[in-house]
């Protein structure tokens, strides 16, 4: 765990990642209900692009005036085609969209702070991948066997299983991100989420000095 950074004297900033299904939205709700300010990043990477004018210039430069509707709303359908054909431009588009959500969610965090939450979380599944884990003060990755996260994942999303394997291929291993966790949360269905989150909320909890 790092030292505490200056502008924010007690709240922590706790970041929770794992793969697609391995459960991160699940456990968050239960962090939320006890009363944890949760910031989705993919939530608000999507509201960014929408409405933060800096990075919509980016990805105008980027991706061309068709990247916005006349009424500028993202279009999403226009990158999502242009990135895939293009790989140097989903670098730009990531190298531009990663530091904006994490100048946001910084912003989000000392205001959480001083509403006096004693940590916040933050939720997101690239979070390794896009180095924002370097920020935190504390990072949980949620775990579950591969089968178990296949089913779930083909049950919520209504997809096939190759299509989820094609997703898990395209991340990290699990493996990789539980090297670098400070604690690792298990969802396989035997071990009691509540139980575990509890034991590390009060972790928090003192960690942070309240
Ligand atoms: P993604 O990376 O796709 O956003 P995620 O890691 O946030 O996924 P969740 O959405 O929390 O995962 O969980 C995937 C699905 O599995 C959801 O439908 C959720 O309700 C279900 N699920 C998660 N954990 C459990 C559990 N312990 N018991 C039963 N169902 C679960």
């Amino acid at each position: 765990m790092k030292t505490q950074p200056n502008d924010s004297p007690k709240a922590l900033r706790v970041g929770i990642t794992g793969g697609i299904g391995s459960g991160k939205t699940t456990v968050c709700k239960i962090f939320e209900t006890l009363g944890v300010p949760v910031y989705y990043a993919d939530d608000w990477a999507k509201w960014l692009l929408n409405n933060d004018p800096e990075l919509k210039a980016g990805v105008v430069k980027i991706f061309g005036e068709a990247a916005y509707s006349p009424e500028g709303e993202y279009n999403r359908a226009h990158v999502a085609r242009e990135a895939f054909a293009n790989p140097e431009k989903l670098n730009a588009l990531n190298a531009l969209a990663h530091p904006a959500v994490e100048r946001h969610a910084q912003a989000w965090h000392l205001e959480a702070a001083a509403k006096g939450a004693p940590y916040t979380l933050k939720e997101a599944a690239l979070m390794i991948e896009s180095g924002s884990y370097r920020h935190l003060d504390f990072m949980m990755v949620v775990t579950a066997p591969e089968p178990l996260r296949i089913s779930r994942v083909m049950q919520r999303d209504q997809v096939p299983e190759e299509q989820v394997r094609l997703r898990i291929a395209r991340q990290m291993p699990e493996h990789e991100k539980i090297k670098l966790a400070d604690a690792v949360i298990i969802n396989d269905g035997n071990h009691s989420l509540v139980q575990q989150v509890w034991t590390i909320h009060q972790k928090l909890w003192g960690k942070s000095g309240f």
